[in-house]
Formats: C-alpha cells, sequence, structure tokens
C-alpha cells in the first residue's frame, strides 16, 4: 500500500510550484493570489487575474486531460487535480469550470460548430463561464428546475430565474439548465443552453453572501437563442449535469486549504498568550491540537482515496461525499477553535488594529460555511452516503 504519490507526479508538483514561485514574485502577484482571502480569489474578476490565466495556458495547463484532437495532452485528470491543489493553497483562480464541465461536455456531446468555437477559446484562456443551475426552488433538488425554454420556429425562448450564478456579473457566456419538457419526468425534460452572458433579456443581480464574496441572480425575459445554442441534444441536458459533476468532483475538492489553515492555528497558538503564558503550554490546548491534528490527517486520508479511486476511471462519488461532509466540517471546527482560544482579538476584522494574524480567522468564520453548501450541501452528501455506501433506502 502506498499514499504516495508517483515519480511523475512529484515532478509534475514541482514544476507547477517554480511556475507559480515565478508568479508570487511578479509586482501584480497580491493581485492574483490571496492565500487567506480563498473564497474571494478563486471568484473574483480583475485584468491581472485574466492575464495570470492566460500565462497558465501558454504553460499547457488547461485542458491537460482533453484528448489531442482537441489540443489537449492526453493526461489522466490526477495532474488537473494536483494543479488545483497548489492553486489553492495560495488562493489563485482554480481551473475547472471552462477546461472541465463546459469543455468536457462540448468534446462529448457539443456540435462541431460548438466546438470550433468554444475549445479553442477555453485552451487559450480567452473565454470565462458562469454555470446556472440553481433557482430559488432548485437547489439540493435541481432536477426540480423551472427555467423554461420553448421552442418557436428555429429559435428558443427562455422565461424565468436563476439564482447563486457565480462570476455571471463577469462571465463571457452562460452555461444554463432550462425545463424544455414540462410533461416529461422531472429528470428527462431538462436541456443545456450556452448563452452570451449580454444577450438582451438577461439581467444581472447581486447577491452578497457571507465572508464578502459576490453571486448573482439571473432574469431571463424572453431571451431568444438561436438552434445552435443547444448544447447536444434536447432533453439530455440530466445527463450532461451528472457527467460535468462527476468530472469535476475530484478535481475541486482540495485539501491543502485545510493542511493550511490548521498550519494557521498552530502558528497563532504558538505566539498567542493568555494571562501572560504562551498558549500552548496550556494542556488543555495542546491535547485540543492533538486531536484536531489526527482529523486533520484522516481528512487527507480521505482526499487520497477520492483521488486513488478517481485515477483508477471509477466515479468516487461516495468517497467524495465522504470527504466533503468530512473535511468542511473540520474546517468550520478548526475556525471556531481557533476563534475560542485567541478571545476577543481573534474576531477583529482584517484592517483592525489588534487583529489576529490580519484577521484571518473573522474571514474564514464568515467563509467556511459557504463551503458546506455550495457543490452540494453537507446532507445531500450524508444522503449520498447513506444510499450509496451504506445501501440504505430513501426516507
Ligand atoms: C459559494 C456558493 C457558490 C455557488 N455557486 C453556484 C453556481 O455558480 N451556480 C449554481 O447553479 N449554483 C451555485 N450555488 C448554489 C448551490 O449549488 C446551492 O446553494 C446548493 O445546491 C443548495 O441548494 P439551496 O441553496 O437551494 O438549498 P436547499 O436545497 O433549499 O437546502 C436547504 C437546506 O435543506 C437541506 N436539504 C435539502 N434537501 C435535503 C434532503 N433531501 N435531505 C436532507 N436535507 C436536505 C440542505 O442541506 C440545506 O441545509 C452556489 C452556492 C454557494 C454557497
Amino acid at each position: 500500500m502506498d499514499f504516495n504519490l508517483g515519480p511523475e507526479e512529484l515532478e509534475f508538483v514541482r514544476q507547477v510550484r517554480a511556475f507559480l514561485d515565478a508568479q508570487a514574485a511578479r509586482p501584480d502577484a497580491e493581485e492574483v493570489m490571496a492565500p487567506d482571502r480563498d473564497a474571494h480569489s478563486q471568484l473574483a474578476d480583475s485584468p491581472e487575474r485574466r492575464a495570470f490565466n492566460k500565462r497558465m495556458a501558454a504553460m499547457g495547463y488547461l485542458g491537460m486531460s482533453w484528448p489531442a484532437k482537441y489540443g489537449g495532452q492526453e493526461r489522466e485528470g490526477i495532474y488537473e487535480y494536483l494543479l488545483n491543489e497548489e492553486l489553492a493553497l495560495r488562493g489563485m483562480p482554480l481551473i475547472g469550470k471552462g477546461v472541465g464541465c463546459v469543455g468536457k461536455t462540448i468534446i462529448r456531446h457539443g456540435s462541431d460548430e460548438m466546438k470550433a468555437e468554444f475549445l479553442p477559446k477555453i485552451l487559450a484562456a480567452d473565454v470565462e463561464f458562469a454555470l446556472g443551475y440553481s433557482e430559488p426552488s432548485a437547489g439540493s433538488d435541481l432536477a426540480a428546475l423551472k427555467l423554461k425554454a420553448v421552442r418557436e420556429g428555429s429559435e428558443w425562448v427562455l422565461n424565468g430565474q436563476k439564482v447563486f450564478s457565480t462570476s455571471a456579473h463577469f462571465a463571457d457566456w452562460y452555461w444554463v439548465a432550462a425545463r424544455t419538457d414540462p410533461d416529461a419526468p422531472k429528470h428527462k425534460g431538462i436541456s443545456v443552453f450556452l448563452i452570451p452572458m449580454d444577450h438582451p433579456g438577461l439581467t444581472v443581480h447581486e447577491i452578497k453572501t457571507m465572508g464578502h464574496h459576490r453571486t448573482n441572480q439571473v432574469f431571463f425575459d424572453n431571451v431568444r437563442v438561436p438552434e445552435g445554442a443547444l448544447v447536444g441534444e434536447v432533453n439530455k441536458g440530466w445527463t450532461y449535469v451528472c457527467e460535468a459533476l462527476d468530472f469535476e468532483r475530484f478535481t475541486f475538492y482540495t485539501v491543502n486549504p485545510l493542511l493550511r489553515k490548521f498550519e494557521r492555528l498552530l502558528e497563532a497558538i504558538r505566539v498567542a498568550k493568555r494571562e501572560g503564558r504562551p498558549l500552548v503550554e496550556d494542556p488543555a490546548v495542546r491535547r485540543d491540537a492533538a486531536r484536531i491534528a489526527t482529523e486533520v490527517e484522516a481528512a487527507k486520508m480521505l482526499q487520497r482515496l477520492v483521488v486513488s479511486e478517481a485515477s483508477k476511471g471509477r466515479v468516487p462519488a461516495l468517497e467524495a461525499a465522504m470527504y466533503k461532509v468530512f473535511s468542511t466540517r473540520l474546517g468550520q471546527q478548526i475556525t471556531d477553535y481557533a476563534l475560542d482560544v485567541l478571545g476577543p482579538a481573534g474576531v477583529l476584522r482584517h484592517g483592525a488594529e489588534d487583529a489576529v494574524d490580519g484577521g484571518v480567522w473573522e474571514h474564514f468564520y464568515q467563509t467556511t460555511p459557504l463551503d458546506t453548501i455550495g457543490g452540494g450541501s453537507s446532507e445531500v452528501q450524508k444522503n449520498i452516503i447513506a444510499r450509496r455506501g451504506l445501501g440504505l433506502p430513501l426516507s
């Protein structure tokens, strides 16, 4: 049994680190890297971040697992996961939406015109996407979505609303799931469309979330798109959405930010004092740090299980659910613990005098709950474990 990476994978990580070290030495690095503002950094836009994505493209880091026929390198998915681990550690934008969800679905199901239009732009980092799945009454139960798409001649007309479309305020294209057959069973009447974000009839409104990052609601008012905007076949959208989630499941759930959070906790308790004595001398603090260290190691091993399953070509749905529910809860527990032991200074914000570690714990306190919701809530992950892992019936 070997839990370690192989020589080729280690060499790849070494190359990525060298590239990212060079990026960190650039004068605009602050605009691209935000290790302690992880949610903000990954979900925001700026000319510097777009330029960084272009440099990633020039290094050949986009589309690594795509077929050579479409400009890819036919490498295993683990390299995309390893790249995301290094990006996540430094708070840089992760790869995924374009090369993963959109690109891989177009490769498998898109028309030749769609392939010719989008695949080269994705590989060159010339295009940003927003994903429009969730609606006010369709989140965990996504197949209940109601955004209506009706065929009129050679066009589709879309009316309705999406919610939590992250990046919609700066993306170029919108990848949208809509109901095209209201009479079919709910999973069988959904189709996917690709629509320019500045299309007439689309309106984007800001939703402010905890942790100061922005997501959006998007309204469709008679949005008329040509037939070519339909991805693949009509009413096959649910299959495409599930496939795309399967592709992404292991590349998105990185463990490095959790390891870094724990390191920060250790740094904080090493320097902080209570009643004149260093916190680390308190036996209760040492005991708790040891307990958390054990759980962090367990999270690391669960993540390795996800990667190991995916590397064997299997869909690690059960392992990813276990890892997500465990690691996101642990992220919250580490944050809560830090706030408990650091006392009042721990809750001071970035910029406040006396804020511990630049106010990072207050920031984590606001952002960690989002991790337990985005990409499928903890309750939904537990349902997956109960059904797929334990074979328990649906209640
Ligand atoms: C930071 C962030 C970014 C996001 N980005 C996007 C995006 O770009 N595009 C997009 O389409 N969506 C996005 N989402 C939306 C996300 O996918 C949904 O929030 C998530 O799927 C939960 O859906 P909901 O908010 O409608 O909650 P609901 O599904 O209404 O759930 C409410 C509560 O009920 C629980 N619950 C629901 N069903 C069950 C069940 N069967 N058993 C037990 N408990 C249950 C849930 O766990 C939750 O606690 C984002 C969310 C976040 C937080």
